[in-house]
């Protein structure tokens, strides 16, 4: 066994479903480097990129989530997830503007917090565009 089956849905329905030789993302207690064979597992995912290897590599901006994994199967449910072809980056560079000018202005915890996320979403999206 030296593939695993990975499969990364959003409530909008699939996003992507293939084989790959490892995953690398960030779960909120850090980063995690699965390979095929790796002991089950489910943790919370980090706003981040999830990056697929192998000799079609992949990656994906997800916005928060729960990964499970089985030896040869690795899920991502992800509040939304984007393959850097589907990103629109004006939209995320306007949602990033639009964070910081939120958590520039005197307001409550509550939004402040939410426009923290908002911040992290945009930046995750920009930066699984730029990266190469
Ligand atoms: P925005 O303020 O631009 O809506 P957001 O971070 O609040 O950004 P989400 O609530 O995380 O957006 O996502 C809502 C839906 O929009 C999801 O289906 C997500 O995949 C999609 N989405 C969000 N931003 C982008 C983007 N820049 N490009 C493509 N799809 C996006």
């Amino acid at each position: 066994m030296n593939t695993l089956t990975v499969s990364v849905v959003t409530p909008d329905g699939p996003v992507l479903e293939d084989t790959f030789e490892m995953v690398s993302c960030k779960a909120e207690s850090g980063e995690l480097g699965i390979l095929p064979g790796h002991i089950p597992l489910v943790a919370p995912l980090s706003i981040s990129s999830v990056r697929l290897k192998g000799p079609n590599p992949q990656r994906s901006a997800v916005s928060g989530g729960f990964l499970e994994v089985r030896p040869d199967k690795v899920t991502i449910l992800a509040q939304s997830a984007e393959l850097p072809d589907e990103i629109d980056l004006e939209r995320a560079r306007a949602a990033k503007e639009r964070a910081e000018r939120r958590l520039q202005a005197k307001q409550d915890e509550i939004d402040f917090r939410r426009a923290e996320y908002a911040l992290k979403r945009a930046l995750n999206r920009i930066e699984v565009v730029e990266e190469k």
